[in-house]
């Protein structure tokens, strides 16, 4: 069984605040921490329903947070880095992972929700279903055929990611009460949640039909706040239809991936 993990840090329990995501954050260190122990509990897990499992884990977050040193033995890292869009997912993985995930731009009350860029994008829309990083990321992994089984984050994610994918398996680890502030888990508690749902979405990964959006061909609509460039999105192909929205089409949804 071959398994891919892709990381954040904005869903971990203790992790609420902007401080604690940037790399010169004063919460950073100890973030990453929190992240890393959250990683050990999910490959645990897996390892737990399938010994041999081969797990490859994206350290996706924008700046890294991981702890390479206490990176969990018998899985792989793909480092924090110039990784294409795709994170080299392809059709020979049997289930996604997101751990650490959060809800998209303008989730009420969502813990740091943001969609890629939380200074430039207001909202995606990809034939007409609006996503944020899990479910541009899932749709993607659905043209490859593999299923996103298991999240982690807040109950914004939760709700997010069953409406996707009504099978997933959740471990939500705190409760969304702004967009700085959440009600935690204790850190060992959300281990210990992590690494059971973990071992239940492995074992189940099969039962959980991959998330697949109508096309090809694919539109992905970007709607951009009043202060970004739009010479961005000019430069990368998009043709602007409205003062804040930007258009492009593509037969293939890894065109798409940001
Ligand atoms: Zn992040």
């Amino acid at each position: 069984m071959k398994i891919y993990i892709l990381t954040d840090l904005e869903g971990v329990a203790g992790v609420a605040r902007w401080d604690q995501t940037g790399r010169d954050t004063p919460g950073y260190p100890q973030a990453v921490r929190l992240m890393t122990e959250e990683l050990r509990a999910c490959v645990a897990g897996i390892q737990a329903a399938e010994a041999e499992a081969e797990i490859w884990v994206w350290d996706a977050h924008g700046p890294g947070a991981i702890d390479v040193e206490r990176f969990p033995r018998g899985a792989k890292l793909l480092n924090n880095g110039p990784v294409p869009t795709s994170g080299f997912m392809d059709a020979t993985f049997d289930a996604l992972f997101f751990l650490g995930q959060h809800s998209k731009a303008g989730t009420r009350n969502g813990n740091l929700a943001h969609s890629y860029s939380s200074l430039s994008i207001e909202r995606i829309r990809i034939n007409g279903i609006e996503l944020g990083e899990f479910g541009c990321r899932a749709a993607y992994a659905g043209t490859l055929g593999v299923p996103t089984v298991f999240v982690s984050g807040d109950d914004t994610m939760m709700a997010e990611a069953k409406a996707l994918v009504p099978g997933i398996y959740g471990a939500q680890v705190k409760v969304a009460l702004g967009p700085q502030v959440a009600l935690h888990l204790a850190p060992e508690d959300a281990r210990d949640l992590i690494r059971a749902v973990a071992e239940e979405a492995t074992a189940n990964a099969g039962s959980v039909v991959p998330f697949v959006l109508p096309g090809p061909p694919y539109e992905q609509e970007i709607t951009i706040w009043a202060r970004t460039d739009p010479a961005t999105y000019l430069a990368r192909g998009f043709e602007q239809t409205g003062a804040r929205t930007f258009v492009k089409c593509a037969e293939r949804l890894e065109a798409l991936m940001i």
